[in-house]
């Protein structure tokens, strides 16, 4: 769906209102976002995070876990502000242990509200201006620096300025305003489709379990044997290929070839991640509300499909959709270095390492019902180089659009490895704060360093 505008109006040029001054400035607080605006702060500087919506956590907030803080042979491998995080969540009920998967290498479970207001409360004591219902909209540019950025909002325009902005939008909003290259999607431009998650209450989780040990052929799953479902009560389903194949059979309509589940912390809550619309393109607001409203449509069939095939469902009800569309792949900054599928699955070391991710290439395929896995046996690096897009010399990326390619992207797009990215991006622009103000010239061994320090992990610093 194209989004050319009918006509140009141009504007009359204007004074827009400075609304802060700030260090560094973070747009975009989902994982990455929140975690960067909090490394970035810990030293004392100024720090806004500007966000869109009503709350913090962006996809931390529509019932997923997070995947990917423990590597395929069960090493912590995300730890430092990520870890603080969970375990403030922790001390509230709201998250659970890191817990293996023989799929998604580790899940952690979170508890969407109270993810909202743990992550306001943390940034709230490191001093972060958070500005909610703001949209960033543009850049102000200075040359190859952005000077500062304008946001939308009730008050009408303003414009933050800041010494280095870093962008955890998600969608690189802010790199590709600031002109630096970005790609979407596959060769043809193919995302991965999203998905609006939504809730089930009432669900008989330990018949579930019970009937995914003990009746394998019937009810088959990917890759996690039935011994696990016995061992595990918190879990995630991929599978009941046969389930739905019969449900559409008979006439329902569903997207997706593999029925995915995902237990919430309370008992008989059950996330549902089985909405699909193929298509979508998450930067174009059109094609945003074609596909909210078609996965909106898609629930109710979904719902009778796993009252009336799915066991443990029979007595559950539908209770809330996510807070918003799910979007899984958008833009991917060009930056200095561009991490490739290969990398992921040699499971390359570089130099300037600045997360250790393990997370197989996990690829919902933007043209059929299904999804590519790959796997590497171990854990690769993130390079600094890749949250550092060319060209804007001021100006950092974390989070899913950091610099990779379509495939690499679907393995270092889980929240954990977000995180991470975030936090590096924050102590990064911190360090470039109080030095020349360029992120490309901070020492990264420093960097690497001061993450471990702060209790990080790296591969060859940490303790193996
Ligand atoms: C359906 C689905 C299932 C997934 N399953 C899992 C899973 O089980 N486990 C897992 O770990 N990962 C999963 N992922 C991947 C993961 O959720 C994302 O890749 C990850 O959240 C990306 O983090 P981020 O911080 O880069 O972006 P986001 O989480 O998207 O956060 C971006 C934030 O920036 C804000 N923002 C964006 N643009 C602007 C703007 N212009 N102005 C102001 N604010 C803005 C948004 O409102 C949002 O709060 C899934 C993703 C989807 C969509």
């Amino acid at each position: 769906m194209r989004n050319e505008p009918l006509c140009l109006v141009q504007e009359p040029a204007r004074a827009t209102p400075v609304r802060a001054e700030v260090d560094v400035l973070v747009v975009g607080a989902g994982p990455a976002g929140v975690i960067a605006a909090m490394a970035a702060a810990e030293g004392g500087l100024s720090v806004a995070l500007v966000e869109g919506r009503s709350f913090v956590g962006g996809n931390l907030t529509i019932g997923l876990p997070v995947l990917g803080f423990l590597s395929q042979k069960g090493k912590p491998i995300i730890a430092g502000l990520p870890q603080k995080f969970i375990d403030r969540l922790k001390v509230e009920h709201a998250a659970s242990e890191h817990r293996p998967c023989p799929l998604h290498v580790s899940l952690t479970l979170v508890e969407p509200e109270a993810v909202k207001s743990v992550a306001m409360e943390m940034l709230r004591e490191c001093g972060v201006d958070v500005m909610l219902y703001s949209m960033f909209t543009d850049v102000v540019m200075d040359g190859d620096r952005i000077r500062g950025v304008l946001i939308e909002s009730k008050a009408g325009r303003e414009a933050i300025l800041a010494r280095v902005v870093v962008d955890c939008t998600g969608d690189a909003d802010v790199a590709v305003r600031a002109g630096v290259p970005c790609e979407k999607g596959d060769e043809q431009g193919g995302m991965q489709p999203p998905t609006l998650m939504f809730c089930m209450v009432g669900v008989d989780t330990e018949k579930l379990r019970r009937c995914l040990r003990n009746a394998p052929e019937t009810y088959r799953v990917d890759f996690i044997p039935p011994a696990y479902f016995g061992q595990n009560d918190r879990f995630i389903v991929v599978g009941l290929r046969q389930q739905i194949q019969a449900a559409q059979a008979a006439g329902l309509v569903i997207a997706t070839e593999r029925t995915i589940l995902i237990t919430g912390l309370r008992q008989g809550d059950v996330w549902v991640n089985m909405t699909r619309v193929k298509g979508v393109d998450g930067t174009n607001p059109r094609s945003l509300a074609v596909g909210e409203t078609e996965a909106r449509r898609q629930i109710s069939d979904i719902v009778r499909y796993l009252i009336e095939y799915v066991p443990g469902f029979e007595q559950a009800h539908f209770s809330k959709a996510a807070p918003f569309l799910g979007i899984r792949e958008t833009r991917r900054i060009v930056g200095r270095y561009v991490m490739t599928r290969d990398d992921v699955l040699s499971c390359r070391r570089f130099d300037d390492a600045i997360a250790v991710a393990s997370y197989p290439i996990d690829l919902h395929r933007p043209d059929d019902n299904d999804c590519t896995l790959e796997w590497c046996g171990d854990c690769y690096d993130i390079p600094y180089r890749s949250l550092l897009p060319g060209g804007v010399m001021n100006l950092l990326v974390a989070g899913r659009c950091i610099s990779t390619t379509h495939e690499a992207m679907a393995a270092i797009r889980v929240m954990s490895t977000c995180m991470a990215t975030g936090e590096a991006a924050g102590r990064a622009a911190a360090m470039a704060v109080r030095g020349e103000g360029l992120p490309a010239r901070i020492d990264v061994a420093v960097l690497r360093a001061e993450l471990v320090a702060r209790g990080g992990y790296l591969r060859g610093l940490s303790p193996d």
